[in-house]
């Protein structure tokens, strides 16, 4: 049943315990030009997510073993950024694992559609190709007032403190440094941040927004570097003082 190293394009491990959505999971992904490897329990889940790098998880919820947000976890503690696919069963479920926030790429509940799941799918693959174009093999440096951005190591220094931050607050963070001062609706941000807009998640962007806030920002509760604009969005300041004497956005070490 697995067929790794086939020269596809992509490897994707599936966990999910259901055998008929694995399957088919399987067969609309290898059309894809994947190769897919099934893993059909939360421990052999959990032993093959780091058994080698993989293009995509997609990580059902609940599993026998442990479950899918052990894994989602576990994967977000490692320094290599894997992306997420996490399907859940009832829009509840859905919910739990927003609130948790726990940086999966993107949510799925079921009974999807697999032409949906497909569409998500080629969104994630096409957001990392494109990250990985403008990136991969460069050493760049952005900087923004008293943030500054290491794209390699993703790395973010405030103030010359490193803040740790996870996956998606990383991508947010990046986004709002490469256009400072310019102002982002909710779903404008989703389709930036996230690879397409969803109606409905708007408040996923607040949670992800009010997290970074809490680990960039001196007093949370009165936002100086990502401040809200009414009725609008978000946009991230700069404040006069930082950048009288350089230009807003410096980028260092651009490498070719
Ligand atoms: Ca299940």
């Amino acid at each position: 049943m697995n067929k790794p190293d086939d020269g596809k394009q992509h490897q994707v491990l599936v966990i999910e315990d259901e055998s008929d959505i694995a399957r088919l999971l399987e067969m609309h992904l290898c059309d894809a030009d994947c190769a897919v490897t099934l893993a059909a329990d939360g421990h052999e889940g959990m032993r093959q997510a780091f058994a080698r790098p993989w293009d995509l998880v997609i990580l059902d919820l609940r599993l026998p073993g442990p479950d899918g947000l052990s894994i989602c976890r576990a994967l977000r503690r490692e320094q290599l950024y894997v992306p997420i696919l996490m399907l859940t069963s009832k829009s509840s479920e859905l919910d739990r694992v927003l609130g948790l926030e726990l940086g999966a790429d993107d949510y799925l509940t079921k009974p999807f559609s697999i032409s949906e799941l497909m569409a998500r799918v080629k969104a994630i693959f096409r957001r990392v190709e494109s990250f990985q174009k403008r990136f991969v093999g460069s050493d760049e440096t952005l900087e923004v007032g008293p943030l500054r951005l290491s794209t390699r190591g993703r790395e973010v220094n405030l103030n010359g403190e490193t803040v740790a931050l996870t996956a998606r607050e990383y991508d947010l963070l990046n986004h709002f440094v490469r256009h400072p001062g310019q102002v982002f609706s909710r779903v404008q941000l989703l389709d930036a941040v996230w690879g397409y807009g969803y109606e409905g998640y708007e408040h996923t962007v607040n949670s992800h927004i009010n997290r970074l806030r809490a680990k960039i920002e001196p007093d949370s509760a009165r936002p100086q570097l990502i401040t809200t604009v009414w009725g609008v969005g978000y946009k991230l300041e700069i404040a006069p003082e930082k950048s009288r004497n350089r230009p807003l956005l410096r980028s260092i070490n651009c490498a070719s």
